[in-house]
């Protein structure tokens, strides 16, 4: 073959009409970088407006976009924004909506690294708060003329305690404040946070959605306005961009989604409804085992469980703690969850007291995540390794 006809017929070929029809079962996975303009007057026209025209998978891809309608559907949202990871859409959205001299309240326990971040921002005159309350009301008292934001997990990080969503939009409404809820915990199909009138919920895909412990994704919710206005700053210009095939393994997790929460969430009561009995568990974070007042709101906010939790051991020896760890057979020391596979992550690290001290948690204090294994064989397992770390109960 000539060269020439090398390059017009095999390797430049633009995508063509396949001859014979075809309907995937499967979406399309759209692995392309640039899209292909016949002429100058359509590209042009596209290029001004890139949130509606195809023009490079930085900005938006058919298959990613596929995703984003599905996910604002599923949270009653107008728009979504994906992104390639949970940090990614916080991030476009801080760099977003913030600018210097605006105050961010944070309420109650959260992700690590968005509390990093608004921390760091710090140098471009961003200030933040993060703190602890029982009831929402408390969270009054800490609004500030610059209080622009309040971003918040319900259930949190770490202690899974829930705040009030209604409450909580009447007091950002009143002072003209957005409201940001970090959904990831519940997902989707439990909570309904823009039903409350929530701003915008933040998800990592990461989690429950992608759902087998193989992509890392994130996405945000809510107006057009806004997303539109996150989609022009925070995702055009930080390229926080999730590949095409990470979309379509995110949809693939969608697929599968009703089936896993319901499972899960029954398969989370079994187990926490035994392991709150052992005497060698001193508490347990998770809604179906907290106050009554979380009851409440668990009862007003979730359709359902999900299944990350803590526990804190009643021996406080860093030796039989880690005695108890390595013998677990079935849950797997590893960070994240919401795949298939149980693990189980310690938040001591040898070097930590102070900060969990700061935190109200003991070192004994462990994260677990059951995933979809039976939870009767994650109980025998949890149930052996205290056995022999801890002792047989008499
Ligand atoms: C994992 C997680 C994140 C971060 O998401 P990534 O996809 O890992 O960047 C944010 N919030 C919560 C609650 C998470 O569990």
């Amino acid at each position: 073959m000539k060269e020439q006809e090398y390059f017009e017929n095999i390797c430049c070929e633009v995508e063509k009409t396949n001859e014979r029809a075809y309907i995937p079962m499967s979406p399309d996975i759209v692995q392309t970088s640039s899209f292909y303009y016949e002429n100058y007057e359509d590209f042009m026209a596209a290029s001004d407006d890139e949130k509606n025209h195809y023009v490079y998978t930085r900005g938006t891809n058919p298959t990613t976009e596929n995703l984003e309608q599905k996910l604002a559907r599923l949270e009653g949202g107008e728009k979504c924004k994906v992104f390639a990871s949970g940090m990614g859409a916080i991030a476009a959205t801080f760099f977003t909506l913030l600018k210097q001299g605006n105050h961010v309240l944070m309420a109650n326990t959260i992700y690590g690294e968005a509390v990093a971040l608004v921390r760091y921002m710090e140098k471009f005159g961003v200030t933040v708060d993060r703190v602890d309350v029982s009831e929402t009301a408390e969270l009054k008292s800490f609004i500030t003329p610059a209080t622009k934001m309040i971003y918040f997990e319900s259930p949190s990080s770490q202690k899974f305690e829930l705040l009030d969503l209604a409450e909580i939009t009447a007091l950002a409404k009143e002072n003209n404040i957005y409201t940001v809820i970090d959904g990831t915990w519940a997902g989707p199909l439990l909570q309904k946070p823009l039903a409350y009138d929530i701003d915008l919920v933040i998800l990592s895909l990461s989690k429950y959605i992608g759902g087998h412990s193989d992509i890392v994704g994130g996405a945000v919710i809510g107006s057009n306005q806004l997303v539109d206005d996150i989609f022009e700053h925070g995702h055009q210009s930080l390229g926080a961009v999730s590949s095409p095939f990470n979309s379509w393994l995110a949809i693939r997790g969608l697929r599968t989604l009703p089936v896993r929460m319901s499972h899960l969430s029954n398969a989370i009561t079994t187990l926490l409804d035994e392991l709150v009995k052992d005497p060698r568990i001193a508490k347990i974070y998770h809604p179906h085992c907290g106050s009554d007042q979380q009851k409440q709101l668990a009862k007003k906010y979730l359709s359902g469980y999900g299944s990350l939790f803590a526990i804190d051991l009643v021996d406080l020896d860093f030796e039989k703690l880690k005695i108890f760890v390595n013998h677990l057979n079935i849950m797997s020391i590893g960070v994240s969850w919401g795949g298939f596979e149980s693990l189980v992550l310690p938040a001591y690290k040898g070097n930590n007291e102070q900060q969990l001290k700061d935190r109200g948690l003991p070192i004994s204090h462990i994260r677990m995540y059951l995933g979809l294994e039976d939870p009767q064989s994650i109980l025998e397992d949890i149930k052996q390794a205290l056995d022999i770390a801890y002792g047989p109960l008499s």
